[in-house]
């Protein structure tokens, strides 16, 4: 058999748990395979994290492509994929946001079936704390719109609120007093490293070689063509090449002698606390002025939580104290009861942070290159929809209405999808 047909792996079942739990479990098969590199693939996509292991699934299941593969630096799940804080919502105003994230949110809904793996998505409920009378009027404005284009939103008065979360500080001189809450009850969470597992092992087994430890260190051009890739394990020629690697896409892309790119790369921290009984039963976010925190319970009991970005550029996976304090001023501010609970770990990620806030998935000067990049902060909920646009543009050639507008081009319309309102500044787009 040809590494590109499918493979026979077993399907995950209530009976092959069964079976397996009757023979000591010695028997499960990998999840995925490790192939050899092969000389020439009719796609390779760079970047093992969710968007570039989404884009290979569909590309094969929605497109029937055949000979694909994935190329992964370090191992999947390594970069941002496995370092979110999980969060799944699609409260987006924007036009050219609206639909792409609804579309993702869809899919969500029935990723753990589609893939025969569960990613554990748990729509537990996006809860927006609301501070002001302003803040209540402009997410009344963002929340009719979903409502009004298919999506789901309600806004709660403060009796409402306190019911749902008690434990909230609902004192009157608390240093942001709450005033109710925009709520969006299909949003919630989902176990990250599942959901790259999932798409490895779905994509595997539709013919997709998934190459670790296999680093992009050159791109090589023949005039507007990208002919092949040197890669850490050897050169790889491609028909067709999607770039899908987050934070690190300047370095791609100035490998592919394209310049530079509207993209800063930035740190971003995640926090999780030492387990606690059940506590927080949704996600809840809030933000004023400067301040900027978000906080969920893992199942293992953990508080997970994270704040605003380090506020300077950086390839660096790992946190810093400033932004431990930071983020813990605004754990205790809001959730006092979390004073005396002790922090785990810490950790970062490198974002991709593009100058008005939105996504590009879309051609590229060169005319078998493909860009998919700009996640920001908010890309772990968006990979599914990321997935599916980018596969259907990598295999048609053309944009889907929906992702039009993702194009680097925008910025030289003026036409950008400024969804945070922070505009060419990333360090304000927290
Ligand atoms: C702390 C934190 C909290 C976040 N919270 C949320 C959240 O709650 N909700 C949300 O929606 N989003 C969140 N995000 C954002 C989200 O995680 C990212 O936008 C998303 O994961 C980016 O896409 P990815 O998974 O494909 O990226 P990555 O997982 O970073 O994948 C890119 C891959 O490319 C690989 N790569 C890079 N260079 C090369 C090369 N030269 N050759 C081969 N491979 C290469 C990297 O090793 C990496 O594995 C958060 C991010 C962080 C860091």
């Amino acid at each position: 058999m040809s590494s590109f047909e499918c493979t026979d792996m077993t399907r995950y079942s209530a009976w092959s748990v069964f079976k397996n739990g009757l023979t000591g479990q010695r028997n499960w098969g990998r999840a995925w395979r490790d192939p050899e590199p092969k000389p020439q693939y009719d796609i390779v996509i760079v970047g093992g994290g969710l968007h570039g292991l989404a884009t290979a699934y569909y590309l094969a299941k929605n497109h029937g492509q055949k000979r694909i593969a994935v190329l992964e630096k370090g191992w999947l799940g390594g970069g941002n994929a496995g370092r979110n804080t999980t969060i799944v919502r699609s409260n987006y105003f924007m036009p050219g946001n609206r639909a792409f994230y609804e579309h993702s949110l869809t899919l969500w809904e029935e990723l753990s079936h589609e893939l025969n793996y569960n990613v554990m998505f748990s729509q537990r409920a996006h809860i927006s704390l609301l501070h002001s009378p302003a803040a209540r009027d402009a997410a009344a404005r963002r929340y009719n719109t979903m409502r009004l284009s298919g999506s789901d939103g309600e806004l709660w008065d403060l009796p409402t609120l306190k019911a749902a979360v008690p434990h909230l500080n609902y004192a009157e001189d608390a240093r942001f007093p709450i005033i109710g809450a925009a709520v969006q009850r299909r949003a919630g969470t989902a176990r990250h490293d599942a959901v790259a597992w999932g798409y490895a092992r779905a994509a595997d087994q539709l013919g997709v070689d998934i190459i670790q430890n296999c680093e992009v260190t050159g791109v090589q051009r023949d005039g507007d063509n990208v002919s092949r890739l040197q890669t850490s394990r050897g050169d790889i020629a491609a028909g067709k090449v999607g770039f899908a690697v987050a934070g690190h896409t300047s370095r791609l892309w100035q490998m592919a002698g394209l310049g530079n790119l509207p993209i800063e790369s930035h740190k971003l921290q995640a926090f999780v606390s030492e387990p606690l009984k059940p506590l927080l039963d949704q996600v809840v976010v809030f933000g004023v002025g400067g301040a900027h925190f978000y906080i969920s319970q893992s199942d293992k009991g953990g508080m997970v939580f994270g704040g605003d970005l380090d506020w300077y550029k950086s390839y660096a996976q790992r946190g810093n104290l400033p932004i431990v304090q930071d983020v813990a001023e605004a754990a205790t501010s809001i959730l006092p009861c979390l004073g005396r609970v002790r922090l785990l770990r810490h950790w970062s990620g490198v974002m991709d942070m593009s100058m008005d806030g939105s996504a590009f998935i879309c051609k590229t000067p060169l005319s078998n290159l493909y860009l998919n990049a700009g996640w920001n902060y908010g890309g772990f909920k968006a990979s599914p929809a990321s997935g599916w646009y980018f596969a259907d543009l990598i295999a048609n050639d053309r944009p889907d209405p929906v992702i039009a507008h993702f194009d680097l081009k925008r910025f030289e319309r003026g036409v950008v999808i400024d969804e945070r309102g922070a505009g060419p500044d990333p360090k304000l787009h927290g």
